[in-house]
């Protein structure tokens, strides 16, 4: 390729597709995620799509826990692409939601990047084994819409590596996207788009990502600074100007050309995979099942009082709210999606209940005299580009909720939400709580099952719902000033947060009521070469078949670094016949218990008893086992610089620094150093005295910066 056509072929030629250049055709990307927004021919509405199976946004498919269903989402999804001629699909999206009022969090899986990395390799997965391509986003650090396009969100490395890292490592190690999408943000002070560490270093260095780096629509600040940092392909196009950037780059030196040619190849390796797949057709009746069976199994009931859920058919049931009948079914933004068709769940209510229902959108005295009163309610437009005030529903949502409570006790609320919403207000008194996520195109369907226990609900919450905002580890810095935020709660995002502080929430990670009972019998664990496997029989005690997320946190009590109190590093989703028991296993690989070493560079798996406590949420904890974990090698080397106490607490140092002071000791005075020796309060005082500092008080030749060097170097060997 001539040096002008790698230039163009780096950037993109319109708002949705590459480039063409010499035999290199050009191919069509687009949004993504949970469906697929083919923008209309000529329509000036960027965001308007041609007609696609609107699945569950991935708050809903996320909740459901069960990569299988995720895969097989992919794997619907690769059919439309392939239908309507997309290559690439955008998606998915798995930045930590660290904050519950972040404007895309309905685009996001968890506030855990377990979980969030289990679902995206499946969903990847599926995708790409039926020839499209995923686009693994937004790398990296993009948990807010405040100022998302400039924000450094500021954040230490252990914290990067740990948490907001952690699930894009797993995707791309397992699962190797065809692309990645670098976010808007700054990280640490530098633009995603032109950060080295993350897209080379990172990415392709420690991760041995193979595919291409696209930037987010508009993310490219310098084009020849992108470049060099690993940025393989610039959308939207076409960018004239950044392709003549590059072209006096390269021609004066200041850029390699082999940077240059090394993404245009990329960019040529991505169009030969996306070719490969040839056009088909797909059945959209087969797929909106799909969507209703991937929505009941994202819905999470979080109470249900007195049994008054299921429905049951027979009892008058008035339902309050327009949500009902206008459902609330995906966010703003992007990732809008034209349903092929839209169920809304009063009618699949009346469907299942024909003569039952009654219904309006604003009364609530028809409430009053009904056996059961089900009140729908929905946030305001939650989209792309803003986060949310409040954690709080809509005044007149609260007032409708207050009103159907006080006319009926019997009363279930049903939430259309793309983010949690401050369930503390109103949930006392009400009977039953039902989390509807934004739902899809079937969620309406969706959540009849549900309500009438067509679908006994299994969906776990993938985020905690605070009692206020005020509680959220978040909360004193977001969304940051004058272009920062600080993520001052380290590794103590959501759950780790508030188990750290031992808070009290409302509803905790990991939660989630069946209409069935689940028992837990004694865990076992063992540990491998491999990690640790745990088995367990679990037992459906009720009458009704069920679905339990079995979930194991791991802590480590004694540790040389700060850890959450406990993090989950397993979960299986497993079907239990009412009455009877299934032998449950689970697989921790050593990887996922090593923690970021920040002093080494390295991860580093520490030695100790590890408890693992397996349970149905975060805070259920129902069966514990320990197992001894050898660690690996991880000393600290000693310097010059390292504190008295650093020393004394490595074996070797140690030695080396009792047998210097013992001499100096022995020496006719004594000195500081008999001092330090002879009296532990002193030594209790001197213990954060680097060495380096000690040569103002001990004077000779035992101190000087060449003598502390070759202690180090003694004390390293
Ligand atoms: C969003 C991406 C999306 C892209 C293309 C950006 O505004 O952040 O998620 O894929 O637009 O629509």
């Amino acid at each position: 390729m001539e040096l002008n056509e790698q230039a163009a072929i780096t950037s993109g030629s319109a708002f949705w597709s590459t480039t063409a250049a010499g035999d290199v055709p050009a191919i069509t990307l687009t949004d993504g995620p949970h469906g697929v927004r083919l923008q209309v021919a000529d329509a000036d509405d960027i965001l308007a799509g041609q007609p696609a199976t609107c699945f569950p946004p991935a708050v809903a498919s996320g909740s459901t826990w069960d990569p299988e269903l995720l895969r097989r989402m992919g794997e619907a999804l690769a059919q439309e692409c392939r239908a309507m001629g997309v290559h690439v699909l955008l998606g998915p999206g798995i930045n930590l939601k660290r904050t519950p009022l972040g404007g895309r969090n309905f685009e996001y899986f968890s506030e855990d990047p377990l979980v969030a990395g289990v679902l995206a390799t499946a969903w990847v997965q599926g995708i790409q084994s039926g020839g499209v391509g995923a686009s693994l986003k937004h790398f990296a650090v993009n948990s807010q819409e405040t100022d998302r396009m400039r924000v450094s969100a500021d954040v230490d490395e252990r914290t990067l590596r740990e948490l907001y890292l952690r699930a894009f490592q797993r995707v791309v190690t397992q699962a190797q996207p065809w692309t990645v999408m670098c976010a808007y943000n700054r990280i640490n002070g530098v633009y995603a788009s032109q950060n080295h560490f993350l897209l080379t270093e990172v990415l392709r260095d420690e991760w041995g990502f193979e595919g291409l780096v696209m930037s987010d629509w508009g993310a490219v600040v310098d084009r020849v600074e992108a470049v060099r940092a690993g940025l393989d392909l610039t959308m939207p196009g076409p960018d004239d100007s950044g392709d003549r950037e590059l072209i006096a780059a390269v021609r004066d030196g200041r850029l390699p050309a082999d940077t240059l040619a090394t993404s245009a190849g990329r960019v040529e390796a991505l169009v030969g995979k996306a070719l490969g797949a040839a056009r088909t057709d797909y059945d959209a009746d087969a797929h909106h099942a799909l969507a209703r069976e991937i929505a009941a199994r994202g819905i999470v009931l979080l109470k249900n009082e007195g049994a008054v859920l299921p429905l049951n058919p027979a009892q008058t049931i008035a339902v309050i709210g327009e949500s009902a009948r206008t459902p609330r079914y995906q966010g703003g933004g992007s990732s809008q999606i034209t349903p092929t068709r839209l169920d809304d769940a009063l009618s699949a209510l009346e469907a299942a209940a024909p003569g039952r229902i009654r219904f309006s959108a604003d009364d609530a005295e028809i409430a009053r005299d009904a056996d059961v009163a089900v009140v729908f309610a929905a946030t305001a437009n939650e989209t792309e580009g803003a986060d949310r005030e409040s954690l709080d529903l809509p005044a007149a949502e609260l007032a409708r909720i207050s009103r159907v409570a006080a006319a009926n006790p019997r009363t279930v609320v049903v939430l259309s939400n793309g983010a949690v919403v401050r369930t503390t207000p109103w949930e006392a008194s009400v009977a039953g709580v039902v989390e509807g996520w934004l739902l899809g195109q079937a969620g309406g369907s969706a959540l009849a099952d549900v309500l009438f226990g067509a679908v006994n609900p299994s969906g776990r919450l993938t985020e905690t719902i605070p009692l206020r905002l005020q509680d959220h580890p978040s909360y004193l810095d977001f969304p940051g000033e004058a272009g920062h935020v600080r993520y001052g709660e380290g590794i103590h995002v959501g759950y780790r947060g508030f188990d750290a502080r031992e808070q009290e929430v409302a509803y905790p990670f990991g939660f989630g009521l069946s209409y069935t009972t689940f028992s837990y019998g004694q865990a076992a664990a063992t540990v491998t070469p491999g990690g640790i496997e745990i088995s367990l029989d679990v037992t459906n005690t009720g009458d009704r078949d069920g679905r339990e997320v079995v979930q194991a946190y791991v802590s480590l009590g004694s540790s040389r670094v700060s850890r959450a109190p406990r993090e989950l590093k397993a979960f299986a989703n497993v079907e239990i016949k009412a009455g009877e028991t299934v032998a449950v296993k689970m697989h921790i690989d050593r990887a996922d218990l090593a923690y970021w070493e920040i002093r080494l560079n390295r991860w580093v798996v520490e030695a100790g008893t590890y408890e693992i406590a397996v349970g149905s949420s975060s805070r259920d904890l129902h069966t514990t086992a320990t197992v001894e974990i050898a660690g690996d090698e991880a000393r600290i080397p000693l310097t010059p610089e390292s504190t008295i106490a650093e020393w004394l607490s490595d074996p070797r140092g140690a030695e080396i620094l009792g047998d210097v002071f013992a001499k100096m000791a022995a020496e006719a005075s004594g000195g500081m150093a008999g001092a330090l020796t002879a009296d532990p309060a002193m030594m209790q005082m001197a213990a954060g005295f680097p060495l380096t500092r000690l040569t103002m008080f001990i004077p000779g030749s035992l101190f000087t910066p060449e003598a502390l060097q070759e202690l180090a170097d003694a004390a390293n060997n």
